[in-house]
């Protein structure tokens, strides 16, 4: 199967498994088991001098994860990709693997409360330097603050929640200008949304929790590499320095650019980093991944159909005083939404609530089909207020600059009968205001 022609949906379906490996099995087989037999010590030998490419432990790769990378590489346009248990995995991994050693993540405050706090409380203290400066529709807001330090660009396609737009292409070029690679959170967007390979980026990230599984049912994360970048050009000395557990037959040490020339990054983040830390996803979770997989394009078409009604619904309500998306009306983003996201910037959206705390209260209260849930891109449409849960760790300065005002409700529409989810809220907005 000559995978790059073929189009997303065939492949959403059908890329990285070929049913012949697998007796047959027309749905990739769940290998829930912890080791492999190693067959013989000189197999052994052959494995770790990487001769011969098999699995060993389930920590460092296993077949139904094997399945689940593969299918995304195909999707993104990436050579190489690694899985791992959850999207903070992935993101906290992938700038270790960039900035460890004194390096600094040049990013927006724009970002996943999570990421933004991981940034604070876990890669400050271990050394890694994080400026948040910069927003990410705007290239010159970066420029002027990378230093000799900065090891990367880190930015989401879509963020969350306020459902800005990243310049992808110009902040590709950059940091390429800057010998640095341009890290792509594309969690809110989903590969079926749009390709930050194709624009520029370097390093891509997914929280596969979201609409990639799309069931609220899996947390897990991929890295994904473009295989573009030149990693040797004096900056990441870790990639091209020699490796006692990369030599070969004859014990001779190789670097991960030596030895994995298409796709070091998720190499060195699969050897050292899960290897080491350990975050691996598990065989049944890679499963439901997959299975959540098969229908992206199809979920998410409707999501974005849904949260263009949704937003038309928000927009003449006189108890809204302002609504966040890209197709809402005069949003900020919307050009740049047109050329990064051309099937639309997905079913994630936040609001203005205009009432007191109390109505606010009353109104999350009182809606039906709209869950109290602290995810996104779930079969189900979901309704949180962001900045007392998925953001509450921000203190009221960072929220602000996050763009998340205190009367912030954000939204992720679901695959329910849009007609239904309006008219929950017009009872719900009812009630909050009897
Ligand atoms: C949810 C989310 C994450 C974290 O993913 P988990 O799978 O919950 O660990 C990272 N980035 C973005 C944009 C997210 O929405």
């Amino acid at each position: 199967m000559t995978e790059r022609t073929l189009g997303f949906d065939t492949l959403k379906v059908r890329a990285g498994y070929d049913p012949a490996e697998h007796l047959g099995a027309i749905s990739p087989p769940i290998y829930q088991t912890t080791a492999f037999d190693l067959g013989s010590p000189e197999r052994v030998k052959r494995l770790l001098t990487f001769d011969e490419l098999g699995y060993l432990y389930t920590r460092l790769g296993n077949p139904t994860v094997a399945v689940l990378e593969q299918r995304l590489a195909a999707l993104d346009g990436a050579t190489g990709a690694t899985a791992v248990a959850s999207g903070m995995a992935a993101v906290s991994f992938s700038l270790l693997n960039l900035a460890e050693g004194g390096g600094r993540i040049l990013t927006t405050k724009r970002l996943y409360g999570g990421t933004f706090d991981c940034f604070k409380k876990v890669l400050a203290p271990l050394g890694v330097g994080v400026d948040a400066v910069g927003e990410p529709d705007d290239p010159a807001s970066f420029a002027k603050a990378i230093t000799p330090e900065t090891r990367a660009l880190f930015v989401e396609t879509v963020s969350n929640p306020s459902a800005a737009v990243a310049d992808l292409e110009g902040l590709a070029e950059l940091a390429h200008r800057h010998g640095l690679p341009l890290v792509v959170d594309n969690t809110l967007a989903t590969p079926y949304l749009s390709n930050p390979i194709r624009h520029g980026a370097d390093v891509v990230v997914y929280s596969a929790t979201k609409a990639i599984t799309g069931h609220g049912n899996v947390i897990a994360g991929v890295v994904l590499e473009s295989g573009r970048f030149p990693w040797g050009n004096g900056k990441f000395p870790h990639f091209a320095e020699p490796h006692w557990t990369l030599r070969d037959a004859e014990g001779r040490l190789r670097s991960f650019l030596e030895l994995f020339p298409d796709f070091p990054f998720t190499m060195r983040l699969r050897l050292h980093h899960l290897a080491y830390l350990g975050a691996a996803l598990g065989p049944f979770d890679a499963y439901l991944a997959l299975v959540g997989l098969e229908t992206l394009s199809e979920r998410v078409a409707k999501q974005v159909a849904t949260a263009g009604k949704v937003i038309a619904f928000l927009e003449q309500h006189e108890r809204v005083a302002w609504v966040d998306h890209p197709a809402a009306r005069g949003n900020r983003h919307a050009a740049l939404a047109a050329k990064y996201l051309p099937r639309g910037a997905g079913g994630v959206l936040s609001f203005g609530f205009k009432g007191t705390e109390e109505q606010a209260r009353r109104f999350l209260n009182a809606t039906e089909l709209w869950s109290y849930h602290a995810n996104i891109g779930d079969a189900r449409s979901l309704i949180i207020d962001a900045p007392n849960t998925t953001h509450g760790e921000l203190t009221p300065d960072e929220q602000q600059a996050a763009g998340i005002r205190p009367e912030t409700l954000r939204l992720s529409v679901g695959l329910e009968d849009p007609d239904d989810l309006v008219k929950d809220l017009a009872q719900a907005f009812g009630k909050a205001f009897a």
